[in-house]
């Protein structure tokens, strides 16, 4: 680090240059230093994100070799939390593939036309059933001749994560808005909710892989903590932005815009519409 400001790192070296002379050459490698800082943090938060559900399983292991106490119960709810850490580890690898898929590629996604108006309803029909009890309130405005050209299961995969977060950080009987529009002249899907809302100093860096702003929250809901960065991924593939509005105890609105020529319009088949 550079003692005078210790967020900068430089790689100082001296080489000979010409006759007796020397030449000092710096080069700032603040850039690298930060990549492998996060590399490594990375490492470490998957470690972390994986022992702490095994160290579960290991532990109703042992009960259960001992014999659960003989008691059916015990042994009915051991059952029930490792069938819960091990949802929780496939949720985990599941979404760290989806991400290495996402960062290993760099050609353009498939241009294929995507029924989004469907593809949300669908969305809709699985919220309502994770919501449960909790009965949320989740509407869907959607205008059905606008489409997206784009990869549709990267596509289901990030407005999936939006809705799920809405579901899961909005109390019992909120509510929950799509709206599927073009704003301008831009596709936009609007995800809009009713819950407890993020403060602003926590926005920025919402989209970090394993950034929550509380962990403990997040994890007791089945969250993993990448749910955004899949979200970004995808957005940065397909040419769009993601925008957030929120307010503590409000709730938040998250905003995906898409470049108007990814927009496309359905041809309607003249026997169908009568
Ligand atoms: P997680 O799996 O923890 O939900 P995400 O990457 O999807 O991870 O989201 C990161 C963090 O952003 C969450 O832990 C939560 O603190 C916050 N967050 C995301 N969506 C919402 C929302 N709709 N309302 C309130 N907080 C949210």
């Amino acid at each position: 680090p550079s003692p005078i400001n210790p967020e900068l790192h430089l790689n100082i070296r001296m080489v000979p240059y010409g006759q007796g002379q020397r030449l000092l050459v710096v080069r700032d490698i603040t850039r690298l230093h930060r990549l492998e800082r996060m590399r490594r943090d990375f490492v470490a938060n998957v470690s972390h994100e994986l022992r702490t559900p095994l160290t579960v399983l290991r532990g109703y292991l042992e009960v259960l070799e001992g014999g659960g106490n003989g008691n059916p119960e015990v042994w009915v709810r051991s059952f029930k939390t490792m069938q819960d850490q091990v949802a929780r580890m496939q949720h985990l690898i599941e979404d760290l593939l989806m991400l290495s898929r996402l960062e290993n590629r760099n050609k353009k996604p498939a241009e294929v036309p995507v029924a989004v108006p469907e593809m949300l309803e669908g969305i809709c029909r699985e919220a309502r059933m994770l919501s449960g009890d909790r009965q949320h309130q989740i509407r869907l405005k959607a205008e059905t001749s606008l489409w997206l050209r784009g990869d549709e299961r990267e596509l289901h995969s990030a407005f999936s994560n939006l809705v799920v977060n809405a579901i899961r950080y909005t109390p019992a009987q909120g509510s929950i808005t799509l709206h599927w529009f073009k704003q301008a002249d831009q596709p936009c899907l609007e995800v809009r909710d009713t819950g407890e809302g993020i403060a602003a100093e926590h926005l920025p860096r919402l989209t970090e892989r394993f950034y929550r702003v509380d962990k403990g929250r997040s994890r007791e809901k089945g969250g993993t903590g990448l749910g955004l960065a899949i979200v970004k991924h995808v957005l940065n593939h397909h040419e769009a932005r993601l925008e957030v509005e929120s307010e503590l105890g409000k709730g938040s609105v998250f905003r995906c815009l898409f470049p108007a020529e990814r927009s496309h319009r359905p041809r309607i088949h003249l026997s169908e519409a009568g």
